[in-house]
């Protein structure tokens, strides 16, 4: 899960790192009175989970308690790259001498940890990696040890941070470690007028599969931005991402769900049909497990026609047709787009021989897995 800043900002205040967590508001009509409470000249910020709010308009500085609730009024229902604004963050205008950039994330390739710091801050550290990528230091952080106080320094020297960084570098990690954070980043990290620092920005991005663990984490959830059909589905502990295409897609296990989609925008292709969702409904394909994923794969208006594409493993063949015969008999009138169905594996006979005889008229049984996606894509463009 990807944090807002104001609630990056909340993480980090939480393990001492100075910020100025402001005022959030959803109405331009609250502004006036915020602005006033945070000493008149505040920056108005988009709320919104993407970068570049500032290059998009959606950071502005605002004067006075008027000039709050004009910017306010402007960003809020903007659109920044396909994210709406539905929140803003006021906060106290910052009297900046200096920018920097900084960073703790997973390195996947090397199995570290990898930190990234730069005083050409402010700015995407894409930009600066291709402009002046000398300015960029990139200290490794072994995972066993982590950063204590002589790692903070190393990094600290490498970016050429003031000494006083040392201490935010090492609250930084605090937030990494215990909040099971997969990235956590500051840009701008600021040195104040008065020489102290501050975290003006932070994006965070917590470690779903450590949710368990964090029970307080579920403030941080987002209900108004995130997709109905993706919260239902979450809700019934499904694996669904929504699509912008027109095939329903389920399937059995993630890699093969993965080449379902690229099957399926291969032979869609020709008439433009894309998938409409990534759907994994895992090793126990049950009657309720299949009704609930082609529940939430129907109730998707863009769907014109659905590919089951399943592998029988430990769930045998059979097993999934029953559960697809009893899923339309579940879903009733719900029903009402065409399903064309590839089994392969374990007792594939029987499965196919279910569902022939289920005979069901929405239901198509290809034998191969591009047939099948030649089928549903083709059902699709027609419907
Ligand atoms: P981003 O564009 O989405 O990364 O949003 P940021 O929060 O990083 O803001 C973008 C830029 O706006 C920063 O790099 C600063 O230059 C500027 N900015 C943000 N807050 C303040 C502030 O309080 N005072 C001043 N003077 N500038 C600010
Ligand atoms: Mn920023």
């Amino acid at each position: 899960m990807d944090l807002m800043e104001y609630q990056a900002k909340e993480l980090f205040a939480r393990h001492g790192v100075p910020v100025t967590l402001g005022r959030v508001i959803e109405d331009p009509a609250d502004a006036a009175a915020a602005a006033v409470d945070l000493g008149g000249r505040v920056v108005v910020k988009a709320q919104v989970k993407t970068g570049g709010r500032g290059k998009a308009g959606g950071v502005k500085l605002a004067r006075s308690p008027e000039e709050a609730t004009e910017k306010a009024g402007e960003i809020l229902g903007m659109d920044i790259k396909g994210h709406t604004v539905h929140r803003v963050l006021l906060a106290p205008a910052a009297d900046i001498a200096a920018e920097y950039y900084f960073s703790f994330l997973i390195d996947r390739a090397n199995r570290e940890y990898l930190c990234i710091a730069s005083t050409e801050g402010g700015v995407e550290i894409e930009e600066v990696a291709h402009t002046k990528p000398e300015a960029i230091a990139k200290v490794p952080i072994d995972p066993a040890v982590g950063v204590d106080a002589a790692k903070a320094e190393e990094i600290v020297a490498a970016a050429g941070f003031p000494a006083e960084a040392t201490s935010i570098v090492q609250r930084l990690w605090d937030v990494f470690v215990a909040e099971d954070a997969t990235l956590v980043e500051v840009n701008p990290l600021v040195k104040l007028g008065d020489g102290s620092l501050e975290a003006l920005d932070g994006k965070v991005t917590l470690d779903d599969s450590a949710t368990y663990r964090h029970p307080d984490h579920a403030a941080f959830e987002d209900k108004t931005s995130a997709d109905p059909l993706e919260a239902a589905a979450h809700e019934k502990g499904l694996n669904y991402v929504k699509l912008d295409g027109s095939v329903g897609i389920i399937g059995n296990g993630a890699g093969l769900v993965m080449s379902t989609l690229d099957v399926v925008a291969y032979a869609g292709s020709q008439y433009g049909v894309k998938p409409a969702n990534f759907l994994d409904i895992g090793g126990g394909a049950s009657a309720e497990v299949m009704a609930n994923g082609l529940g939430i794969i129907l109730s998707d208006a863009q769907v014109r026609s659905v590919f089951v594409n399943v592998f029988g493993g430990i769930t045998a063949c059979d097993a999934v047709s029953n559960g697809i015969v009893q899923a339309l008999a579940v879903l009733g009138d719900r029903a009402d787009k065409p399903l064309v169905v590839r089994l392969d594996g374990n007792n594939v006979d029987e499965g196919r021989r279910i569902l022939a005889q289920a005979n069901h008229p929405l239901v198509t049984v290809v034998d191969t897995m591009d047939g099948a996606a030649a089928k549903a894509a083709e059902l699709a463009a027609q419907n």
